[in-house]
């Protein structure tokens, strides 16, 4: 990120006020000017970057709201854990799931109180998915282990109300502070009451159904629908599957990071799709046209006379569908040209006569290129 951070109405060429459609449109024609793919300046990338940002805050009318309002100091709160992955644009999936992008990691080192309910602990699994099952979405089935509250005492462990007391060793504060003379006179230090566990309670008649456990062990599948468009490292949120929470408290959350396998020919780079071409030198040369596949099937391609190694030719909308924007990406064409190892005697013959007529014409390719050294 620039160290001096550019207004975002500036970075995207637009004037304060601009309507949703010039925002979009200022988006993608600068999106495609500096796409890593196509554009190979140093400082590329990071404009690239810069042009997604301010992307994400314009085009979400709350942020936008709130970056008209206050400006950056406005959006710190919103970019601080999840890159400004929030609300609006996951729709129905919104219920189920909390989307951001990994790295960020929402809750797993929150802090607790040490007496009374306790959230369980965020639980993190990882789910491989085939690269077509990211493209369309698809739903995994995962067993888990899970602990759930025990219904007969509702997470206390005891048998009843009157079997809970107020732990002696704390007196119900969880916590116990120990004395030790050293040479630097008395030390104090606190812990965690070591016969309550911290809880602040002592219980004289265990429930049965969970032995005082407060939970119970419990085998279930959890369905996931994974959405289309899902990158490889993004996580999926499922309230309440984590671990159980202690003392009556609610159960953490469990999070699915989905690793999405690679695919044998088409490369992902965000919403585009990249895939590799061979074609031979007689196609670059005069022209052909070829059924090209995409994640959507084949689709024709036409291969102009005169390709040139590596040239890509993009094929509109024939990318992954953006999880947040909505926006389809494209596929990007490179074409990779071969040149036969063998030759028949024939065609040897053909190619004779095409150097024989090249010479005639004028000169060689080479020889023009040592010319120009005189
Ligand atoms: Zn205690
Ligand atoms: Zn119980």
């Amino acid at each position: 990120m620039p160290s001096e951070k550019r207004d975002y109405y500036e970075v995207l060429g637009l004037s304060k006020g601009a309507s949703d459609d010039e925002i979009k449109k200022a988006y993608r024609t600068l999106a495609k000017k500096y796409h890593p793919d196509l554009n190979k300046a140093p400082d590329a990338a990071e404009k690239f970057k810069e042009v997604q940002e301010a992307y994400e805050v314009l085009s979400d009318p709350q942020k936008k709201a709130t970056y008209d309002q206050y400006g950056f100091a406005g959006m710190d709160n919103q970019f601080n854990d999840f890159s400004g992955f929030s609300s609006g644009s996951f729709g129905g999936f919104q219920d189920i799931f909390d989307q951001f992008f990994g790295g960020g990691g929402g809750g797993y080192s929150r802090q607790y109180k040490q007496s009374g309910p306790r959230r369980g602990s965020d639980r993190l699994i990882n789910v491989s998915i085939e690269f077509m099952e990211a493209i369309k979405g698809c739903t995994k089935t995962i067993n888990l282990d899970v602990e759930e509250q025990c219904p007969d005492c509702l997470g206390s462990g005891a048998r009843s109300k009157d079997d809970i007391h107020v732990c002696r060793t704390c007196n119900g504060t969880g916590r116990v502070v120990s004395q030790q003379r050293t040479v630097f006179g008395m030390m104090q230090s606190e812990s965690v009451c070591p016969d309550c566990n911290g809880t602040g309670k002592s219980i004289s008649h265990k429930c049965s159904k969970c032995k005082g456990k407060g939970y119970l062990r419990k085998k279930v599948e959890v369905e996931i629908n994974i959405p289309a468009g899902i990158q490889s490292g993004q996580q999926l949120r499922i309230p309440g599957k984590g671990e159980v929470g202690s003392d009556g408290g609610p159960n953490g959350d469990l999070y699915v990071e989905v690793l999405v396998k690679s695919h044998q020919y088409f490369v992902r780079d965000g919403r585009d799709i990249l895939i590799s071409v061979p074609i031979s030198a007689v196609d670059a040369t005069i022209g052909t046209k070829v059924d090209v596949p995409t994640v959507y099937g084949d689709v024709e391609l036409t291969i102009p006379a005169g390709t040139q190694p590596n040239q890509r030719f993009r094929m509109k909308g024939k990318g992954v569908k953006d999880l947040r924007t909505g926006v389809t990406g494209d596929q990007y064409v490179e074409v990779n040209i071969v040149i036969p190892t063998g030759v028949s005697r024939d065609e040897k013959a053909c190619y004779e006569k095409l150097k024989d007529l090249e010479n005639k014409q004028k000169k060689s390719v080479f020889e023009r290129f040592k010319n120009s050294f005189k």
